[in-house]
């Protein structure tokens, strides 16, 4: 057998087909589609609209065995699995993926848009600036950032009657509240509707915030890994007048405006979700949203290319949407609602759209159903769950394994022992995979060391466990071809019966549904609540946000909330640290460990490989 090149050697002996073209050739109208360049375009949201009578397609999530080091290919297999259904089963196939941080890109693991000879084209493309949707993010969080730190600076000086009056809406001419300005007049006790009837006094009630800095939870972003940002001291010059505070930068991916992004339905619903987010508390404890700052219309603004998909192709020329690519612990890790909506019109009742999830099915695919299934309101109707040999060998007490040093031979050698403790985690993740109540369909992504006899045992202790069916697949190193057998099991099992149920109902009080999620997902004997998160407990339930999903904040490495334990642990308890809320994306999410926002630069980060040919225009070193 030849070897298999690079990825990046695959990626450019591919000629993608103009970007137009496969619009057209997947039912897109000419005015639906806005090009950026040969390679991507944007897809308008009016597209919904056009098909909205048109049945959906199946809905497929991709999720994984708990992540380990050695990697586990959830990209690949999505990419593969449609690369078969659509050029070798002849179905009409999405996939939809989140776009790459340029964090990583440059920093630790390198790009994200699958590998071998299933891949998002082109990659350079895909892993660099795609169409500017996270500068985009970058300026609307920022702006947020900046109307905070000047709104408390310019509180004691401003005219409030002035202010007033360019914060409250305008309609033909006639002024009236927006609800959330509604709300807040409820709050303070103002009980009137006609923006001209409220006295000098509650003017100036309603127009000062009172922002207490100690309680602002809304920072600044960069889309790169600096780790000296993690905190910083901002408004040191003296025209800032002694207001100066400790703050702190995040990487773009994890500002709340990319959750949003990713959980929107509609302009309507982006907008709205954009005014509701809670970045500070009054002194007196009331929630301050950006709607208050009066700067949700400019965030809308800022946002309304970003929130249409990106159209992009895979290697045998399938559609792919980019879109969305929120942090997978402090928000959900799914690519966005509308790429997966618009997804599902344009392949119509017979096609598929696969989906992907980040992390392991504890984590990105309970937050695919609980928090983004609810809120798109669509129902899924298979679950593939991705493992390798060799990651469920770690799990069965393989060695730790060093980055440039050689696998041990306990992961390049056939050993069955080890294999078979390890699917342990295979068989716990198909059991939370089944407690929603969809089909799960197990595949081993197999890699060249593998043997016949350890794929044959993945795939009957899976199909012991409960899976609907287990399949090996080589689509990294043959293509949609490889993944011929997934794509059918994939396509029986969508017409098995689904009996989607969420694992909580979110009008429960917040510490029973961690306490739900704790237990049935993660195998904890129970939750401990430390002071910081008590604290907050009460505080959302008064402010009126108990009712969120939660979005647990945890590590990926390990069900429990140590990253060293493997396999499936049990008897713990599992600490909750404090909580936080993303009140306009929709979600509370308690933090199990120490949460890093900003990741930092290894001693060989990979722009040490990253050059521009100047003769050919060709990035080289992006994998
Ligand atoms: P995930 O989505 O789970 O993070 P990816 O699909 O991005 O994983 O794959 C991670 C890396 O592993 C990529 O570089 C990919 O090329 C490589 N990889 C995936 N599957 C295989 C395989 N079967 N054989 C060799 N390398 C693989």
């Amino acid at each position: 057998q030849t070897p298999v090149p690079s990825d990046i050697e695959i990626s450019r002996s591919c000629i993608p087909k103009p970007i137009g073209q496969l619009a057209t050739e997947i039912g897109l109208r000419a005015e639906e589609v806005e090009l950026y360049g040969q390679t991507k375009a944007k897809v308008l949201l009016s597209t919904v609209k056009r098909l909205k009578d048109q049945q959906d397609g199946k809905y497929v999530v991709v999720t994984g065995i708990t992540p380990t080091p050695l990697g586990e290919g959830k990209s690949t297999t999505t990419v593969g699995l449609v690369q078969a259904m659509g050029a070798h089963l002849h179905l009409n196939a999405f996939a939809c993926v989140r776009q790459p941080s340029q964090g990583p890109t440059f920093g630790i693991k390198g790009g994200a848009a699958g590998g071998g000879y299933s891949q998002v084209v082109p990659m350079e493309e895909f892993n660099l600036h795609l169409t500017g949707d996270i500068h985009a993010i970058t300026a609307a969080n920022n702006l947020v950032a900046a109307a905070i730190d000047a709104r408390i600076f310019h509180e004691l000086t401003q005219s409030d009657k002035a202010l007033f009056n360019r914060l409250v809406p305008s309609n033909n001419g006639v002024k009236m509240f927006s609800d959330i300005q509604l709300r807040r007049l409820k709050r303070l006790g103002i009980e009137k509707t006609d923006p001209a009837a409220l006295t000098e006094e509650e003017v100036n009630r309603f127009v000062r915030l009172d922002i207490n800095p100690e309680t602002i939870t809304w920072q600044r972003v960069l889309d790169t890994n600096d780790r000296f940002l993690r905190k910083i001291t901002i408004g040191q010059s003296p025209t800032e007048k002694g207001h100066s505070r400790s703050a702190q930068f995040d990487i773009s991916v994890a500002s709340e405006i990319m959750a949003v992004l990713a959980l929107t339905s509609s302009l309507e619903d982006m907008r709205h979700r954009l005014a509701k987010m809670v970045v500070a508390s009054s002194k007196k404890g009331e929630p301050v949203t950006t709607e208050d700052l009066g700067v949700s219309g400019a965030l809308a603004v800022l946002m309304k290319d970003a929130v249409k998909p990106n159209l992009m192709q895979t290697l045998e020329g399938n559609p792919v949407f980019v879109h969305a690519g929120p942090f997978a612990n402090i928000a959900h890790g799914n690519s966005s609602i509308l790429a997966d909506k618009i997804a599902l019109k344009l392949v119509g009742s017979e096609g598929f759209v696969i989906t992907e999830a980040g992390f392991g099915a504890d984590i990105g695919m309970e937050k695919f159903f609980d928090i983004k299934c609810r809120y798109s309101g669509l129902r899924p109707h298979v679950v593939v769950l991705v493992a390798t040999v060799r990651a469920l060998k770690m799990h069965g007490g393989g060695p730790a394994v060093t980055a440039g040093v050689p696998l041990p031979k306990e992961y390049t050698a056939e050993n069955l022992e080890l294999l078979e403790k390890g699917c342990s985690n295979l068989c716990k993740q198909i059991e939370n995979a089944s407690v929603f109540g969809v089909p799960v369909v197990v595949v081993v992504n197999a890699f060249k060391s593998d043997t016949e006899a350890e794929i044959e045992l993945v795939c009957r202790l899976a199909k012991a466990a409960g899976s609907f069916d287990a399949v090996k697949s080589t689509h990294w190193a043959e293509g949609g071809k490889g993944a011929v057998a997934l794509a059918m099991a994939v396509q029986r099992a969508s017409q098995a019966p689904s009996h989607f149920r969420f694992l909580y109902d979110v009008e429960l009080p917040i510490v029973e549904k961690i306490r739900i999620i704790a237990q049935k997902i993660y195998g904890a004997d129970d939750v401990e609540l430390l002071p910081d998160a008590q604290q907050k407990v009460e505080l959302y339930t008064k402010q009126g946000f108990g009712n969120l999903p939660i979005c647990m904040a945890k590590t990926h490495l390990s069900l429990s909330h140590d990253p060293e334990k493997k396999g499936v642990p049990t008897g713990f308890i599992l600490p909750i640290r404090d909580i936080r809320a993303s009140v306009g994306a929709g979600f509370l999410y308690p933090l199990v460990g120490t949460m890093s926002t900003m990741p930092g630069l290894p001693t060989r980060p990979c722009f040490y490989d990253i050059d521009l040919d100047p003769v050919t225009e060709q990035v080289n070193g992006l994998f």
